[in-house]
């Protein structure tokens, strides 16, 4: 079994950049994805959606970000592997009992993605037309569809694939929506835009071509019934902290406790991206980003304690 320097566990886009930083230092690296797929968040919630906010990039899409974050990467990626054991040797850790790495680098954000699902029990033939991801709204070209939610991933669903269908209705059992006001505005101005609330989905009929939904006005008993061609559940993704507490992490508020160091409780795991918690972070990539930098830094003088670290490329 070979010894990696480090393991680094979630292919989002904190793990790819961690992945390519570790590489720059030379470490002996391996990143599993329980998805066949890295990207994350991004890749899976808003691939189409152009990001303002990563520096150097005035804007990106959510799959350029990706492919170029992995662009460079020679260390091994390994998708389609769960990391469900964490056992700890003396001087390195085994992962489900396959891998052996010197240290730990967790980058699991949300955790391993469930979409949540209807509350409403399907068969195999409605479920054809019930997606829990939106990857290319082009697929979606001159139909009709409706997207089920209320926040930030519905709105961003919505407005990627307004300007492909022919008539999108937006539907959330709420008259108010969690998601950005001004994602909603520019919905709202669009003519092929249709806002549905308050509902909730009651029934759901497949038809040959179409999937009927009847939809029930929340407080009253009143019922609509529309035909779409594709429906799309964005009612969020469940975080599965259950293997983090097993594997002995301590948690805050949901999130893994770091230090400054983004050390975690457990010598030798380190914990970056939406996986930690403390007072003040934010979910973004960019702060993801540098808290990699802060980690594999001190994994670096933890590792070498003789060696002199280098810290900027132009040295390495
Ligand atoms: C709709 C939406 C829009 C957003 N827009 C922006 C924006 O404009 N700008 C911005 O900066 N941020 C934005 N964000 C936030 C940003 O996407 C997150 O901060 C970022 O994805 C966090 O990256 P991560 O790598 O830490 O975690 P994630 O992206 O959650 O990736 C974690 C990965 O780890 C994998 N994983 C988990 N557990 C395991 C396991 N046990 N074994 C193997 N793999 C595992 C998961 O499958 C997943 O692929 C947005 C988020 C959403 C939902």
């Amino acid at each position: 079994m070979t010894t990696f320097d480090l393991a680094i566990i979630g292919g989002g886009p904190i793990g790819l950049f961690a992945t390519q930083f570790a590489q720059l230092h030379n470490l002996s690296t391996i990143t599993f994805e329980v998805l066949d797929q890295f990207g994350g968040q991004v890749k899976w919630l808003y691939p189409n959606k152009q990001i303002k906010d990563i520096p150097a990039y005035p804007t990106i899409s959510g799959y350029n970000l990706i492919e170029q974050l992995k662009f460079s990467i020679n260390n091994k990626l390994k998708s389609n592997y769960r990391v469900e054991s964490i056992t700890k040797n003396d001087d390195f850790f085994i992962i489900n009992n396959e891998y052996k790495a010197k240290t730990i680098l967790l980058t699991t954000g949300l955790g391993a993605f469930h979409p949540k699902t209807l509350p409403i029990k399907t068969s195999e033939a409605e479920d054809k037309f019930i997606n829990y991801f939106m990857t290319d709204p082009k697929k979606y070209q001159h139909q009709k569809v409706a997207v089920l939610g209320g926040g930030d991933t519905a709105l961003d669903w919505a407005l990627q694939l307004a300007p492909e269908v022919e008539e999108l209705t937006l539907i959330h059992r709420r008259p108010e929506f969690r998601g950005l006001e001004a994602s909603l505005d520019k919905l709202k101005n669009l003519k092929n835009v249709k806002i549905t609330t308050p509902y909730l989905p009651k029934k759901l009929q497949s038809k040959t071509t179409s999937l009927e939904i009847t939809l029930n006005k929340v407080g009253n008993k009143e019922l609509i019934t529309s035909n779409f061609d594709n429906i799309f559940i964005a009612y969020g993704f469940k975080s599965d902290n259950r293997l983090l507490k097993k594997w002995g992490l301590e948690l805050c508020a949901g999130g893994i406790k770091v230090d400054r160091t983004m050390a975690t409780n457990i010598p030798g795991i380190y914990a970056v991206g939406d996986s930690v918690e403390y007072e003040g972070r934010v979910p973004m990539i960019a702060l993801g980003f540098g808290e990699a930098q802060i980690a594999i830094t001190n994994i670096m003088a933890n590792l070498f304690p003789n060696k002199k670290i280098t810290l900027h490329s132009t040295s390495i």
